[in-house]
């Protein structure tokens, strides 16, 4: 049996489909209640770090995820880095995968390209499956896809430098990210077709940026797109299961 069939057999769902909570809900009664709603094969869910133990916990079909940790990775997991969280603790705590990169942590925490490539460098290191964020801002956009492709190209040159291994990449043009608009589908699969040709054919594209129940079978028909990072619709788990039961006849 292919690799492809045996994964198929597995998870009837072909594609990913990334549930990123960010800074939501705000109880863990609350997020159990969510990720049980949520819990389908092919569902990757991405709690705050606060209620990734209690999620788990819950957890019978679908894989979690984190949406941040840090570079520093000791053999012991600890270390003088107050507030930060290490690839061990999140492994420990059942994660598979990781989101690196997100443009609001590039926006509101300053993070830098040179500090998300750590970030991918240590994860992948660490053997977490790595989802990182790339995406250009509207400002870029607006000057066309050329302008956007090489902002993405030096965005993946740098967080993706010394790389070995395969890492998920989430394509999110900054200005589709929770505003309603998302990009235009024709528009993403010629980003992703880019994207692949810079990272590798064998590299895996999702798409994020306002992605709800109405529009996410014109993003996903495309063979080359790997699946989809939800933001806002993950939460409102009627939803996110309209969205699952979509991706899951495609
Ligand atoms: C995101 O959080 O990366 C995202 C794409 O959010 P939204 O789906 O709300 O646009």
């Amino acid at each position: 049996m292919l690799f492809g069939d045996l994964r198929e057999k597995m998870n009837p769902m072909k594609k990913l489909i990334v549930a990123n909570w960010k800074m939501n809900p705000q109880t863990e009664q609350q997020a159990i209640r969510l990720a049980r709603a949520e819990d389908q094969k092919g569902v990757v869910i991405c709690p705050p770090f606060p209620f990734l133990d209690g999620v788990k916990g819950k957890l019978k079909k679908a894989d979690l995820g984190a949406q941040d940790l840090f570079w520093e990775d000791p053999p012991t997991g600890g270390g003088p880095y107050t507030g930060e969280v290490s690839v061990l603790m999140l492994k420990r705590l059942g994660a598979r995968y990781v989101i690196i990169g997100h443009s609001e942590r590039r926006r509101w925490l300053g993070e830098t390209d040179e500090m998300i490539n750590r970030k991918v460098v240590s994860a992948a290191r660490g053997g977490l499956k790595v989802i990182l964020c790339v995406g250009e801002p509207l400002s870029v956009r607006k000057k066309g896809l050329y302008a956007a492709k090489q902002f993405v190209k030096s965005q993946l040159r740098k967080n993706l430098k010394s790389v070995r291994s395969p890492v998920i990449i989430a394509y999110e043009p900054i200005w589709a990210i929770g505003t309603g608009k998302p990009d235009r589908p024709e528009d993403t699969l010629t980003m992703v077709r880019f994207i692949k040709g810079v990272a590798g054919s064998s590299c895996r594209v999702l798409y994020g940026g306002s992605v709800t129940s109405q529009n996410v079978k014109s993003f996903l028909c495309y063979k080359e797109m790997y699946g989809a990072l939800v933001g806002g619709a993950s939460l409102k788990a009627q939803e996110f299961r309209k969205i699952i039961t979509i991706v899951k006849k495609l």
